[in-house]
Protein backbone atom coordinates (compact mmCIF):
# COMPACT_ATOMS: atom_id res chain seq x y z
CA UNK A 1 0.00 0.00 0.00
CA UNK A 2 1.83 3.05 -0.87
CA UNK A 3 -0.27 5.67 1.37
CA UNK A 4 -0.27 5.67 5.32
CA UNK A 5 -3.48 5.43 6.93
CA UNK A 6 -4.06 8.76 8.67
CA UNK A 7 -6.75 10.29 10.45
CA UNK A 8 -10.02 12.26 9.30
CA UNK A 9 -11.09 15.40 7.78
CA UNK A 10 -12.26 15.37 4.29
CA UNK A 11 -15.59 17.13 4.95
CA UNK A 12 -15.72 21.08 4.06
CA UNK A 13 -18.70 22.90 4.59
CA UNK A 14 -20.66 23.76 1.53
CA UNK A 15 -21.64 27.33 1.76
CA UNK A 16 -21.87 30.62 4.16
CA UNK A 17 -23.19 30.70 7.14
CA UNK A 18 -27.09 30.94 7.05
CA UNK A 19 -27.44 29.38 3.86
CA UNK A 20 -29.55 25.89 3.25
CA UNK A 21 -26.57 24.44 2.23
CA UNK A 22 -23.92 25.17 5.12
CA UNK A 23 -26.32 22.45 7.26
CA UNK A 24 -24.61 20.08 5.35
CA UNK A 25 -21.09 18.76 4.53
CA UNK A 26 -20.25 17.91 1.10
CA UNK A 27 -18.23 14.89 0.09
CA UNK A 28 -16.86 15.15 -3.70
CA UNK A 29 -16.22 11.22 -4.54
CA UNK A 30 -16.14 8.44 -6.88
CA UNK A 31 -17.40 5.24 -7.22
CA UNK A 32 -17.79 2.21 -8.96
CA UNK A 33 -13.89 1.43 -9.34
CA UNK A 34 -12.14 -1.59 -10.46
CA UNK A 35 -8.56 -2.82 -9.19
CA UNK A 36 -6.33 -5.95 -10.14
CA UNK A 37 -8.96 -7.83 -8.19
CA UNK A 38 -10.98 -7.90 -10.76
CA UNK A 39 -10.56 -6.62 -14.55
CA UNK A 40 -8.66 -3.09 -13.51
CA UNK A 41 -5.35 -2.40 -14.32
CA UNK A 42 -4.35 -0.97 -11.01
CA UNK A 43 -3.85 -1.90 -7.28
CA UNK A 44 -5.49 -0.32 -4.64
CA UNK A 45 -2.76 1.77 -3.83
CA UNK A 46 -2.44 3.16 -7.09
CA UNK A 47 -5.94 3.91 -7.15
CA UNK A 48 -5.55 5.72 -3.96
CA UNK A 49 -2.34 7.73 -4.94
CA UNK A 50 -4.58 8.83 -8.11
CA UNK A 51 -7.77 9.68 -6.14
CA UNK A 52 -5.26 11.53 -3.68
CA UNK A 53 -4.12 13.74 -6.74
CA UNK A 54 -7.71 14.17 -7.80
CA UNK A 55 -8.82 15.84 -4.34
CA UNK A 56 -11.58 13.36 -3.57
CA UNK A 57 -12.93 13.07 -0.11
CA UNK A 58 -13.73 9.00 -0.26
CA UNK A 59 -13.58 6.33 -2.93
CA UNK A 60 -15.77 3.41 -2.95
CA UNK A 61 -14.01 0.30 -4.80
CA UNK A 62 -16.36 -2.06 -6.38
CA UNK A 63 -14.33 -5.54 -7.94
CA UNK A 64 -16.49 -7.97 -9.49
CA UNK A 65 -18.16 -10.47 -7.39
CA UNK A 66 -14.96 -10.06 -4.05
CA UNK A 67 -14.57 -7.85 -1.39
CA UNK A 68 -11.08 -8.82 -1.73
CA UNK A 69 -9.89 -5.21 -0.94
CA UNK A 70 -11.54 -5.28 2.12
CA UNK A 71 -10.57 -8.14 3.70
CA UNK A 72 -6.80 -6.64 2.71
CA UNK A 73 -7.42 -3.79 5.16
CA UNK A 74 -7.53 -0.80 2.31
CA UNK A 75 -10.35 0.20 3.71
CA UNK A 76 -9.96 3.41 5.86
CA UNK A 77 -8.22 6.66 5.38
CA UNK A 78 -5.94 8.13 3.79
CA UNK A 79 -3.06 11.08 3.19
CA UNK A 80 -2.39 13.81 5.32
CA UNK A 81 -4.05 17.20 5.87
CA UNK A 82 -0.85 19.25 4.65
CA UNK A 83 -0.35 17.37 1.49
CA UNK A 84 -3.83 18.56 0.39
CA UNK A 85 -6.83 16.59 1.99
CA UNK A 86 -7.69 13.25 3.59
CA UNK A 87 -9.63 10.78 1.95
CA UNK A 88 -11.84 7.96 3.23
CA UNK A 89 -11.68 4.51 1.22
CA UNK A 90 -14.87 1.72 1.52
CA UNK A 91 -15.27 -1.09 -0.35
CA UNK A 92 -18.45 -2.79 -1.97
CA UNK A 93 -18.92 -5.16 -4.83
CA UNK A 94 -20.10 -5.16 -8.13
CA UNK A 95 -22.18 -8.20 -8.08
CA UNK A 96 -21.70 -9.62 -12.21
CA UNK A 97 -24.16 -12.80 -13.10
CA UNK A 98 -21.92 -15.39 -14.87
CA UNK A 99 -21.93 -15.11 -18.50
CA UNK A 100 -23.30 -12.16 -20.66
CA UNK A 101 -26.95 -11.48 -18.93
CA UNK A 102 -26.20 -8.20 -17.51
CA UNK A 103 -27.74 -7.34 -14.55
CA UNK A 104 -24.78 -6.32 -12.39
CA UNK A 105 -25.62 -4.92 -8.91
CA UNK A 106 -23.46 -1.75 -7.03
CA UNK A 107 -23.73 -3.82 -3.47
CA UNK A 108 -22.14 -1.81 -0.43
CA UNK A 109 -21.93 -1.77 3.26
CA UNK A 110 -21.36 -5.42 2.94
CA UNK A 111 -19.32 -8.28 4.61
CA UNK A 112 -20.66 -11.18 2.57
CA UNK A 113 -20.55 -11.74 -1.58
CA UNK A 114 -23.79 -11.61 -2.39
CA UNK A 115 -25.60 -14.87 -4.83
CA UNK A 116 -24.93 -13.84 -8.14
CA UNK A 117 -28.42 -13.07 -9.38
CA UNK A 118 -30.58 -10.42 -10.23
CA UNK A 119 -33.35 -11.17 -7.02
CA UNK A 120 -30.53 -12.97 -4.82
CA UNK A 121 -27.75 -10.14 -4.90
CA UNK A 122 -30.56 -7.28 -4.04
CA UNK A 123 -32.12 -9.90 -1.48
CA UNK A 124 -28.88 -10.49 0.17
CA UNK A 125 -27.69 -6.97 0.39
CA UNK A 126 -30.75 -6.06 2.14
CA UNK A 127 -30.36 -8.51 4.49
CA UNK A 128 -27.43 -8.02 5.77
CA UNK A 129 -27.86 -4.01 6.25
CA UNK A 130 -26.24 -3.17 2.59
CA UNK A 131 -27.09 -0.93 -0.11
CA UNK A 132 -27.32 -1.43 -3.79
CA UNK A 133 -27.57 0.45 -6.62
CA UNK A 134 -28.05 -1.21 -10.70
CA UNK A 135 -24.84 -0.74 -12.93
CA UNK A 136 -25.09 1.10 -16.19
CA UNK A 137 -28.44 0.25 -16.06
CA UNK A 138 -28.87 1.27 -19.75
CA UNK A 139 -25.59 -0.08 -21.31
CA UNK A 140 -25.48 -0.57 -25.17
CA UNK A 141 -24.04 -3.53 -27.34
CA UNK A 142 -20.39 -1.80 -28.21
CA UNK A 143 -19.13 -4.77 -30.88
CA UNK A 144 -15.78 -2.84 -31.47
CA UNK A 145 -15.18 -3.27 -27.55
CA UNK A 146 -16.44 -6.97 -27.89
CA UNK A 147 -19.03 -5.94 -25.41
CA UNK A 148 -22.50 -7.47 -26.00
CA UNK A 149 -23.48 -4.82 -23.16
CA UNK A 150 -24.45 -5.82 -19.75
CA UNK A 151 -27.74 -3.67 -18.88
CA UNK A 152 -29.88 -4.42 -16.37
CA UNK A 153 -32.88 -6.66 -17.60
CA UNK A 154 -34.73 -7.34 -14.63
CA UNK A 155 -37.03 -4.30 -13.97
CA UNK A 156 -39.72 -6.74 -12.36
CA UNK A 157 -37.67 -6.60 -9.74
CA UNK A 158 -37.66 -3.96 -6.68
CA UNK A 159 -36.02 -3.49 -3.36
CA UNK A 160 -32.40 -2.18 -4.67
CA UNK A 161 -31.80 1.46 -3.32
CA UNK A 162 -31.48 3.38 -6.60
CA UNK A 163 -29.66 2.95 -10.04
CA UNK A 164 -26.38 4.50 -11.44
CA UNK A 165 -27.86 7.56 -13.71
CA UNK A 166 -24.32 8.35 -15.22
CA UNK A 167 -21.78 5.61 -15.56
CA UNK A 168 -18.87 7.15 -17.28
CA UNK A 169 -17.35 4.69 -19.09
CA UNK A 170 -21.07 3.25 -20.75
CA UNK A 171 -22.14 6.42 -21.77
CA UNK A 172 -18.60 7.84 -22.99
CA UNK A 173 -18.66 4.83 -24.87
CA UNK A 174 -21.99 3.80 -26.16
CA UNK A 175 -22.17 4.85 -30.03
CA UNK A 176 -18.58 3.91 -31.05
CA UNK A 177 -19.00 1.63 -33.29
CA UNK A 178 -16.05 2.34 -35.46
CA UNK A 179 -12.66 2.44 -34.88
CA UNK A 180 -11.77 6.24 -35.97
CA UNK A 181 -14.60 7.26 -33.58
CA UNK A 182 -13.17 5.41 -30.73
CA UNK A 183 -9.47 6.62 -31.47
CA UNK A 184 -11.41 10.59 -31.59
CA UNK A 185 -13.62 9.76 -28.36
CA UNK A 186 -10.55 9.09 -26.77
CA UNK A 187 -8.21 11.55 -27.76
CA UNK A 188 -10.85 14.70 -27.50
CA UNK A 189 -13.45 12.65 -24.30
CA UNK A 190 -14.48 16.18 -23.32
CA UNK A 191 -15.81 16.86 -26.78
CA UNK A 192 -17.62 13.43 -26.67
CA UNK A 193 -18.67 14.21 -23.42
CA UNK A 194 -22.20 12.31 -23.29
CA UNK A 195 -24.07 12.64 -20.50
CA UNK A 196 -26.26 10.61 -18.50
CA UNK A 197 -28.71 7.64 -21.13
CA UNK A 198 -32.08 9.70 -21.85
CA UNK A 199 -33.53 6.07 -20.73
CA UNK A 200 -31.77 6.16 -17.62
CA UNK A 201 -33.19 9.59 -16.90
CA UNK A 202 -36.71 8.20 -17.94
CA UNK A 203 -36.80 5.20 -15.71
CA UNK A 204 -35.57 7.00 -12.51
CA UNK A 205 -37.81 9.94 -13.14
CA UNK A 206 -41.18 6.78 -13.15
CA UNK A 207 -39.32 4.89 -10.44
CA UNK A 208 -39.23 8.26 -8.53
CA UNK A 209 -43.26 9.02 -8.73
CA UNK A 210 -43.63 5.21 -6.50
CA UNK A 211 -41.03 5.22 -4.23
CA UNK A 212 -37.65 7.35 -3.51
CA UNK A 213 -35.12 5.87 -5.55
CA UNK A 214 -31.24 7.44 -5.26
CA UNK A 215 -29.78 8.31 -8.16
CA UNK A 216 -25.26 8.33 -8.47
CA UNK A 217 -22.95 8.82 -10.27
CA UNK A 218 -20.30 5.62 -11.09
CA UNK A 219 -17.35 6.15 -13.44
CA UNK A 220 -16.67 2.44 -14.01
CA UNK A 221 -12.91 2.45 -14.28
CA UNK A 222 -10.53 -0.06 -15.38
CA UNK A 223 -7.70 1.85 -16.98
CA UNK A 224 -7.63 -0.93 -19.20
CA UNK A 225 -4.70 -1.07 -21.24
CA UNK A 226 -5.25 -1.99 -25.23
CA UNK A 227 -2.61 -2.32 -27.65
CA UNK A 228 -2.63 -0.79 -30.76
CA UNK A 229 -0.28 -2.06 -33.50
CA UNK A 230 3.16 -0.94 -31.60
CA UNK A 231 1.12 1.27 -28.74
CA UNK A 232 -0.17 0.71 -25.32
CA UNK A 233 -2.64 2.87 -24.51
CA UNK A 234 -5.05 3.21 -20.97
CA UNK A 235 -8.42 3.46 -21.55
CA UNK A 236 -8.71 5.73 -19.40
CA UNK A 237 -6.08 6.25 -16.95
CA UNK A 238 -7.55 6.05 -13.27
CA UNK A 239 -6.08 10.16 -12.89
CA UNK A 240 -8.44 10.97 -15.57
CA UNK A 241 -11.67 8.82 -14.42
CA UNK A 242 -11.79 9.96 -10.79
CA UNK A 243 -11.94 12.94 -12.20
CA UNK A 244 -14.58 13.26 -14.41
CA UNK A 245 -18.45 12.10 -12.84
CA UNK A 246 -18.41 12.37 -9.32
CA UNK A 247 -21.09 11.57 -6.67
CA UNK A 248 -21.15 14.17 -3.88
CA UNK A 249 -22.72 13.55 -0.84
CA UNK A 250 -24.21 15.84 1.87
CA UNK A 251 -23.93 14.72 6.02
CA UNK A 252 -25.19 16.93 8.45
CA UNK A 253 -22.09 15.63 10.94
CA UNK A 254 -18.85 16.14 9.99
CA UNK A 255 -16.54 12.71 9.36
CA UNK A 256 -14.52 12.33 12.77
CA UNK A 257 -11.98 9.57 11.31
CA UNK A 258 -13.60 6.32 13.26
CA UNK A 259 -14.34 4.42 10.38
CA UNK A 260 -16.99 2.63 10.91
CA UNK A 261 -18.94 5.29 12.05
CA UNK A 262 -17.99 7.37 8.91
CA UNK A 263 -18.99 4.51 6.84
CA UNK A 264 -22.69 4.80 8.31
CA UNK A 265 -22.30 8.44 8.00
CA UNK A 266 -21.32 8.18 4.15
CA UNK A 267 -23.58 5.17 3.28
CA UNK A 268 -26.41 6.81 4.35
CA UNK A 269 -26.63 9.85 2.73
CA UNK A 270 -26.27 7.59 -0.75
CA UNK A 271 -29.17 5.14 0.74
CA UNK A 272 -31.45 8.28 1.46
CA UNK A 273 -30.14 10.09 -1.89
CA UNK A 274 -29.00 13.47 0.06
CA UNK A 275 -26.11 13.46 -3.32
CA UNK A 276 -25.88 14.44 -6.49
CA UNK A 277 -24.05 14.02 -9.36
CA UNK A 278 -21.32 16.42 -11.39
CA UNK A 279 -18.92 16.04 -14.23
CA UNK A 280 -16.03 17.96 -12.71
CA UNK A 281 -14.42 18.38 -16.13
CA UNK A 282 -17.07 21.42 -16.45
CA UNK A 283 -16.63 23.14 -13.59
CA UNK A 284 -16.72 22.46 -9.26
CA UNK A 285 -19.79 22.09 -8.34
CA UNK A 286 -19.46 21.96 -4.65
CA UNK A 287 -21.82 24.71 -2.51
CA UNK A 288 -24.61 22.98 -5.14
CA UNK A 289 -27.90 22.59 -3.55
CA UNK A 290 -31.77 22.05 -3.96
CA UNK A 291 -33.87 21.81 -1.54
CA UNK A 292 -37.77 22.67 -0.52
CA UNK A 293 -39.16 25.35 1.58
CA UNK A 294 -42.39 25.53 3.40
CA UNK A 295 -44.47 28.35 4.73
CA UNK A 296 -43.71 27.55 8.30
CA UNK A 297 -39.82 27.43 7.43
CA UNK A 298 -39.26 24.30 7.73
CA UNK A 299 -36.94 22.61 4.66
CA UNK A 300 -36.37 19.23 2.90
CA UNK A 301 -33.17 18.37 1.44
CA UNK A 302 -32.26 16.16 -1.82
CA UNK A 303 -33.66 12.49 -1.63
CA UNK A 304 -36.65 13.76 1.31
CA UNK A 305 -40.26 13.78 0.67
CA UNK A 306 -43.24 16.16 1.86
CA UNK A 307 -46.76 15.73 1.25
CA UNK A 308 -48.29 19.01 -0.77
CA UNK A 309 -48.98 22.10 1.13
CA UNK A 310 -49.57 25.98 -0.25
CA UNK A 311 -46.75 27.84 0.11
CA UNK A 312 -44.08 25.95 -0.61
CA UNK A 313 -40.97 26.75 -3.06
CA UNK A 314 -38.30 24.72 -4.25
CA UNK A 315 -34.78 26.82 -4.27
CA UNK A 316 -31.35 25.86 -5.81
CA UNK A 317 -28.16 27.21 -5.63
CA UNK A 318 -25.53 26.82 -8.54
CA UNK A 319 -22.10 28.27 -7.74
CA UNK A 320 -21.02 28.71 -11.51
CA UNK A 321 -23.08 30.41 -14.68
CA UNK A 322 -24.47 27.86 -16.26
CA UNK A 323 -28.40 26.90 -17.77
CA UNK A 324 -30.39 24.94 -15.22
CA UNK A 325 -33.56 22.75 -16.06
CA UNK A 326 -35.63 21.75 -13.51
CA UNK A 327 -37.86 18.55 -14.48
CA UNK A 328 -41.02 17.99 -12.77
CA UNK A 329 -42.15 13.93 -13.14
CA UNK A 330 -39.87 13.38 -16.27
CA UNK A 331 -41.06 16.87 -17.76
CA UNK A 332 -39.28 19.61 -18.16
CA UNK A 333 -41.22 22.59 -16.23
CA UNK A 334 -39.02 25.58 -16.16
CA UNK A 335 -35.64 26.73 -17.32
CA UNK A 336 -33.37 29.81 -16.24
CA UNK A 337 -30.00 30.58 -17.85
CA UNK A 338 -27.02 32.57 -16.15
CA UNK A 339 -24.57 32.11 -18.84
CA UNK A 340 -23.66 34.77 -20.87
CA UNK A 341 -25.15 34.53 -24.83
CA UNK A 342 -26.82 31.56 -23.86
CA UNK A 343 -30.22 30.48 -24.81
CA UNK A 344 -32.60 31.81 -21.74
CA UNK A 345 -35.39 32.53 -23.20
CA UNK A 346 -37.63 29.70 -24.03
CA UNK A 347 -40.94 29.09 -22.72
CA UNK A 348 -40.57 25.33 -21.51
CA UNK A 349 -43.36 24.85 -19.31
CA UNK A 350 -44.78 21.10 -19.91
CA UNK A 351 -46.12 19.89 -16.51
CA UNK A 352 -49.49 19.42 -15.18
CA UNK A 353 -50.37 21.81 -12.31
CA UNK A 354 -47.91 25.13 -13.02
CA UNK A 355 -48.96 28.01 -15.05
CA UNK A 356 -47.06 28.89 -18.20
CA UNK A 357 -43.91 31.21 -17.17
CA UNK A 358 -40.91 32.65 -19.28
CA UNK A 359 -38.00 31.97 -18.15
CA UNK A 360 -34.96 34.88 -17.53
CA UNK A 361 -31.34 35.30 -17.42
CA UNK A 362 -30.48 34.74 -13.96
CA UNK A 363 -28.97 37.48 -12.24
CA UNK A 364 -27.79 35.57 -9.27
CA UNK A 365 -27.19 32.19 -9.06
CA UNK A 366 -30.71 31.04 -6.78
CA UNK A 367 -33.09 29.61 -8.28
CA UNK A 368 -36.67 29.84 -7.35
CA UNK A 369 -39.44 27.96 -8.26
CA UNK A 370 -43.58 28.44 -6.55
CA UNK A 371 -45.07 24.90 -6.39
CA UNK A 372 -48.69 25.08 -6.89
CA UNK A 373 -49.17 20.80 -6.90
CA UNK A 374 -47.29 18.20 -5.83
CA UNK A 375 -44.33 16.27 -8.15
CA UNK A 376 -41.37 14.43 -8.08
CA UNK A 377 -38.71 17.21 -8.98
CA UNK A 378 -35.15 17.22 -9.47
CA UNK A 379 -32.65 20.35 -11.36
CA UNK A 380 -30.45 19.27 -14.09
CA UNK A 381 -27.48 21.79 -14.59
CA UNK A 382 -25.51 22.29 -18.23
CA UNK A 383 -22.56 24.59 -18.76
CA UNK A 384 -21.44 25.54 -21.71
CA UNK A 385 -17.63 23.82 -22.98
CA UNK A 386 -16.31 23.37 -26.71
CA UNK A 387 -19.40 25.87 -27.82
CA UNK A 388 -21.81 23.18 -26.80
CA UNK A 389 -24.02 22.77 -23.24
CA UNK A 390 -22.84 19.84 -21.49
CA UNK A 391 -23.87 17.98 -18.84
CA UNK A 392 -23.02 19.34 -15.70
CA UNK A 393 -24.52 18.74 -12.70
CA UNK A 394 -27.88 15.83 -11.64
CA UNK A 395 -29.68 16.37 -8.67
CA UNK A 396 -31.54 14.03 -6.69
CA UNK A 397 -35.25 14.50 -6.48
CA UNK A 398 -37.31 16.22 -3.85
CA UNK A 399 -40.87 13.89 -3.63
CA UNK A 400 -43.78 16.40 -3.21
CA UNK A 401 -46.40 13.73 -2.79
CA UNK A 402 -50.46 14.58 -2.97
CA UNK A 403 -51.66 15.24 0.96
CA UNK A 404 -53.29 11.56 2.26
ZN1 LIG B 1 -20.66 -3.87 -14.82
ZN1 LIG C 1 -17.93 -2.13 -13.45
Amino acid sequence: MTYAKDGPGSSRPGAEPGHFSSRFYDHRGALHIHTRYSDGSGTIGEVIAAALQTGLDYIILTDHNNLDGKASGAEGWYGRKSSGGKMLVLVGTEVSPPGQEGNHLLSMGIDHVPRRNPADMIEDTGQQGGIGFLAHPDDQPRPIFNSPGYPWRRWDLDGFTGMEVWNFFSSWSAGLDTLPKVISAYLFPGLAAAGPPAESLARWDLLGLRRRITGVGGIDAHALKIRLGPLTATVFPYRYMLGTVNTHLLTRQTLCGDLSRDQNLILEALASGRCYLADHRSGDPSGFSFWLECASGETAAMGEEAPFEPGMILRGMIPLPAQAVLIKDGGMVRRWCSEGGGEGGNDTQRGRGERRRRSRPLVRTNLEFPLLGPGVYRLEVYRTRFRRPRPWIFSNPVYIRPRA
